[in-house]
Parts: structure tokens; sequence; C-alpha cells
């Protein structure tokens, strides 16, 4: 689960973590009223769930409150399209007003889970402020990484030795280790999947600030935190996603035109490299998980056919906890419902497979069932075409 920048800073500064001076803000007369506050100078930045904002136009300084005011109005509203937005962009509806600081040095600073180790991993770098992937691609020894053991927790020292690293010396540096251990408190305590400063900077007087920040909760853990739901902007999301959420459906738009409905996520991944080999592209991808019930079925397939980018249905499920013909059901049912004559291609496997394909053959719908996965594949390629 992601949050804004401004909910990520606010964390943050609990946790003793300085940030700037800012106010977030729902109104241009607010970012006006905002900047007046900060003495007219200051950094205006668009809210929206993606980074790489400041090449996108989404971050600027301004001079005075009717400068703030205008760049506010040119904002709100606005689609920005980011290198991890996707092409269509996100919708800026909130925008974070902050003090101008004055830059000396600027950092990366972050805290992962690490699916390798199973551990949190301590990630900083002197190359602040820049695409970190980047860094890691062109000179991997300027990262340096540290994996925390979950028993001992992060010690001081550690947190001395990356900040050294870094190049820090004297109070900078004490500072530097203060806030490690701080971040690596709200990490535990937040159950962070993230915690991103990038760039952490050191002023020109000498003091370190958090100028970004990026949190992702882990979902696993949402339930624990009572406060997570409303944090959540649902304008950031694909509303088909919130949708499938809602039915505990795992869906993933993707760039084609094959709406794809698949039981398991090694299923889906399979599915997805076959329909590729047979030169279709995938528009999206719908888990239904494995006991799912002939309701769930009908919302997942409703839910494909909303995706206006989808020409065609390929349904792939193996059906050994689910029966084929509640399946069936479940497709007939939600076809009928929104009336869709678009090519559909079901290959199932498993329990009860041929009453399941003896409904669909029976139901008028443009279906065809495949005996396996790279017949599948063909036939909606074929339909297609
Ligand atoms: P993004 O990563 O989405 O591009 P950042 O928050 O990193 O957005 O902002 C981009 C750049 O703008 C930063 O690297 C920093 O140099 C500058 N910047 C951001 N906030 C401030 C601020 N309050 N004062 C001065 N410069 C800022």
């Amino acid at each position: 689960m992601n949050i804004h920048e401004y909910q990520a800073k606010e964390i943050l500064n609990a946790y003793g973590i300085p940030v700037p001076r800012g106010r977030v803000a729902l109104t241009s007369d607010q970012v006006e009223r905002a900047s007046k506050e900060m003495g007219g100078r200051c950094v205006i930045k668009a809210q929206i769930y993606a980074g790489g904002r400041g090449k996108a136009g989404g971050v600027k300084l301004v001079h005075h409150p009717e400068q703030a005011q205008e760049f506010g109005k040119e904002l709100f509203g606005k689609r920005l399209v980011t290198p991890q937005t996707g092409p269509e962009g996100l919708k800026v509806r909130r925008i974070l007003v902050e003090e101008a600081v004055e830059i000396a040095r600027e950092f990366y600073l972050s805290i992962t889970l690490d699916r390798e180790s199973s551990r949190y991993c301590l990630i900083a770098s002197a190359e602040g402020g820049v695409d970190i992937e980047e860094v890691a691609r062109k000179s991997p020894d300027k990262i340096h990484m540290l994996a925390i053991d979950p028993y001992t927790a992060l010690r001081p020292y550690q947190a001395r030795k990356v900040a050294l690293a870094l190049g820090l010396t004297g109070s900078v540096c004490e500072d530097c280790v203060e806030l490690i251990l701080n971040l690596y408190r709200c990490c535990l305590e937040k159950d962070c999947q993230l915690v991103e400063i990038n760039p952490l900077v050191v002023t020109r007087a000498g003091w370190l600030l958090a100028m970004d920040a990026k949190i992702t909760f882990d979902d696993n853990a949402v339930f624990r935190h009572r406060e997570y739901p409303d944090m959540m902007d649902y304008s950031q999301l694909d509303p088909l996603e919130i949708n499938a959420s809602k039915y505990d459906l795992a869906y993933i738009k993707l760039q084609g035109n094959v709406g794809c409905m698949v039981n398991g996520a090694g299923l889906a991944m399979a599915t997805l490299d076959v329909l590729k080999e047979f030169g279709a592209e995938p528009a999206n991808f719908l888990d239904v998980g494995g006991g799912a019930t002939r309701e769930k079925v009908a919302e997942a397939f409703k839910i494909i056919l909303e995706d206006c980018d989808v020409k065609g249905v390929f349904v792939n499920i193996f059906g050994g906890i689910m029966r084929c013909d509640i399946i069936a059901q479940g497709i007939i049912e939600a076809a009928a419902e929104v009336k869709c004559l678009l090519p559909i291609v079901v290959r199932m496997d498993g329990s009860k497979v041929e009453e399941g394909k003896k409904l669909l053959l029976d139901s008028g719908l443009n279906v065809q069932c495949a005996d396996n996965l790279g017949d599948g594949a063909e036939r909606i390629v074929r339909m297609l075409g």
C-alpha cells in the first residue's frame, strides 16, 4: 500500500527525522496561502503515487505567492507522466507547498525488505537525488548495502559505518546515525515494505533533512494499523483494481488487448508467456485464486470486460479445488449480464470439465474451448485476427 510524500514525511517527523516545513493544499488558493506562510519563496510539489516528478514538471521552485497560485492552477487536475506512472500518467489532486531549502549535498537512503535474505536491507549512496537503479548499474561500488539481522536489530556502530561511508563527519555524521536508527524503528513499527529518502540532504547551514520521502506499507500487515485504510488516496488507483480488491481478486493492468482470467500466480505467468509466444498481447490478468465461487468468477469476468482495451478474453483455469462447471456458469452469467459479444477462449481442466465445456458450447456465446494452453493461445489469436 502506497501513501503520498506529505504523509510519509509526517510519519518520519514523528520518528524524529527532520523534514522541511510544509503544508498540503487541495486548491490553488490554499497553495497561495501556504506560500505566504513560507515567506513567498517555496517549492511546489505535486502529490502522486509515483516518483520522477521533478523531471516531469511536477516540482517547481517559486518566488512569490502569486507565482505559487499560478503554478497550483496549472498543476491541479493535470496528468503527470513520469517513468513510474505508465503512459496515461496520474492526476494531481493534492499539492505539497514546502519551504525552499538551500542544498549542499544530496544522498540516497532507504530500508527495504530483501526477499532473498528475508531481512530488512539498508541501502545508502552518496549519489542522491537521481535514479538509484542507474547508479546501481553504472557504478555499483557507490552503493552501500547492509542486511539487518532481525535478532540483534540495527546497531549504532553499523549506522555509523554507513554514515562514514557517505563521507559525513562530525556532528552531521552523528545526526545521520540517529536518523538511520530512527528510520529502522519506523520501518519495524509501521510494518513498511519500503522507506526511502531520496534525496536526504545536508543543507548549506549543515543540517540533515529528508527532502523527499516514500513509504510503502506491507499489505499483509495493514490489518494491524487501523488508520492505514483512511490514508489511501483512491484517486491514484485504477478503479478496476479497487473493484477487484473488494472481491479479493488480484488484478493487474497491462498494455495489450487480451483479457486473461486465471487461477494462481504461477499459471498467470505461464499464460502471459504462452500468449506472447503466439503473438498475442495481454491487456491484464486477473487471478481468481484457489476456491473461487461462481459469483467471484462472474465478478472477475465483468471486471475484465470493463477494461475497454479488451478485445477478446482468454480463460485458463485448472480446476483442482474449483469445479469446471461452476467456472463455466460464472462466465455465462457475467457474459449475459454485460451482453458480451467478444471472442472468448476457455481452457480448463480438472473436475467436471466435460460438463463445463458443454455448458459453454450450448450458451450461445462467441466461445471456443481449448484442449491445452498452446491450443487456447492459438485460438484466441485466430479469433482476434
Ligand atoms: P521526484 O523524486 O519525484 O522527482 P523530489 O522530491 O526528489 O521529487 O524533488 C526533485 C528535486 O527537487 C530534489 O532532488 C531536490 O533537488 C529538489 N527539491 C525538492 N524539494 C525541495 C525543497 N523543499 N527545497 C529545495 N529543493 C527541493
